[in-house]
């Protein structure tokens, strides 16, 4: 089945059911909203968005299996029968047989940073995700970016960039000992690096350097199904094996992961914390109580946790992540013609504007990247993301951070638009790409203390 899918093309394995009216609106309104939002396109109504590209989190349309799971929700205050089919269903996909649901991604990571870390550790990374090093930072430790070089390089062709350099790991285990290293932090694909894999060739070398300084190795799992797609696709030896074997396999080498529901498992809300480590468990399902609710709801209804159980068995078929992942490479292949520059390989679940490229003219103290999303969005209402100098923030001693890549990215919800809005959002960068060197930079007029580009205003600089 599998080889003889590989050459077909990306086509929808689904069709429409339902659908949801969008608004159309002019250029002079949108010009209006964007100024309204303070040109941060996270400050726009969704309702004045025509194609919305800023992200594939909780944004993803459920198949009518869900929808009719919702039906079944058992919302018992303890012990709720979804809970333990969605514990099952972890056990079955991930392999671990230990499960505390949370009400999204970041609450899984705050509660595995507060139990793992003492203050005064490090914890190394691939590259870094917003939440999860602010997460990590809160509860004592300093973040260690150990991802390959190849990563910050935008065209780098390199199939496997969300590798962690072995010897940028070994280097910081030495200098600051194993006992300081709270755990080893691994993400896939790298989100902040363009939806970069990694291999499972670099998991097993990681896994034994972890393992002979014993130190815990865990997993940001949240687009860990776009990961095996990608080592299916490109490692040896992984071509004939079903997606579902590979995660297991992935999974097998960590002591446990958090995953945010909202991406892989095609839902709208949950998260959850999943291990073989007693103790962790432990925990997790002790503070869970504290932050989120009891163990068997981890702030969700059972309705929710029903369609996160459903989701993950439609997450591992084969048609459902190559369609999704066909539809960036089509998004990016057309972008190509136009010669917009771009980040390669092309990543699992957006495809990125390298903006410094994009708008050589502008520096990075003005904020390209910023100042493009809020351009494509005046141009066509699509809405994208920066994800640069805003993004990455200050450091401890409140120094900006100057990020080697400076992005625009453009995120597809899963299962939500079809091919002729991917071809209006290429005809809109093609056109704001023609029009460029009009473009001039912005500056910052409010900045929030924490994750700043979820809040931040800016204003055109004259
Ligand atoms: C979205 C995301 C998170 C955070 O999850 P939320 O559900 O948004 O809180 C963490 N890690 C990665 C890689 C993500 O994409």
């Amino acid at each position: 089945m599998s080889k003889q899918s590989l050459k077909h093309s990306w086509a929808e394995p689904y069709k429409i059911k339902m659908v949801e009216p969008i608004k159309v609106t002019t250029r002079e309104y949108r010009e209006k909203c964007a100024k309204e939002a303070g040109y941060n396109t996270f400050l726009l109504k969704s309702e004045d968005v025509y194609i919305d590209l800023l992200t594939d989190s909780g944004t993803n349309a459920m198949s009518d299996y869900q929808w009719a799971g919702l039906m079944m929700g058992d919302e018992a205050y303890a012990g709720s029968r979804n809970f333990y089919y969605l514990w099952d269903n972890v056990k079955k996909f991930y392999g671990l047989p230990y499960f505390v649901p949370t009400h999204q991604g970041r609450a899984a990571e705050h509660m595995i940073s507060k139990i793992m870390i003492k203050p005064g550790d490090y914890v190394p990374g691939n590259m870094y995700f917003t939440t999860t090093r602010l997460h990590q930072e809160l509860a004592g430790a300093t973040f260690v970016d150990v991802i390959i070089d190849e990563a910050h390089d935008p065209r780098s062709m390199h199939p496997f960039k969300g590798n962690i350099d072995l010897k940028k790991l070994e280097d910081l285990i030495k200098k600051v000992g194993a006992n300081k290293i709270a755990y080893v932090s691994m993400a896939g694909p790298v989100n902040m690096a363009g939806g970069q894999p990694f291999s499972m060739a670099n998991l097993q070398d990681v896994y034994e350097l972890t393992k002979k300084y014993k130190i815990k190795l865990w997993f940001d799992g949240t687009r860990a199904t776009e990961n095996a797609y990608f080592i299916k696709m490109r490692e040896k030896g992984y071509a004939d094996k079903t997606i579902a074997q590979i995660l297991k396999e992935i999974c097998s080498y960590f002591d446990g992961m958090w995953v945010s529901a909202k991406k892989d498992l095609m839902v709208n809300i949950g998260g959850f914390i999943a291990t073989r480590n007693k103790k962790v468990f432990e925990e997790a399902r002790n503070l869970v109580v504290v932050y989120e609710g009891l163990h068997t709801y981890g702030g969700l209804a059972g309705r929710d946790l029903e369609a996160m159980a459903r989701g993950l068995e439609e997450m591992v078929k084969f048609e459902n992540i190559s369609s999704r992942i066909g539809q960036i490479e089509y998004f990016g292949k057309q972008l190509e013609k136009y010669y917009v520059p771009l980040v390669y390989p092309f990543g699992g679940h957006a495809i990125f504007l390298d903006a410094k490229q994009f708008l050589p003219h502008v520096k990075q103290d003005f904020f390209p990247a910023q100042t493009l999303s809020a351009e494509i969005y005046v141009d066509s209402g699509v809405r994208g993301m920066e994800r640069g100098i805003v993004s990455a923030g200050r450091d401890s001693e409140g120094k900006n951070r100057y990020p080697k890549l400076e992005l625009v990215r453009l995120t597809f919800p899963r299962r939500v638009y079809t091919q002729s809005h991917i071809d209006v959002a290429v005809e809109s960068i093609a056109q704001v790409f023609e029009d460029r060197k009009k473009i001039k930079g912005m500056k910052m007029i409010y900045e929030p203390k924490y994750l700043r580009f979820f809040q931040a205003r800016f204003e055109k600089i004259k």
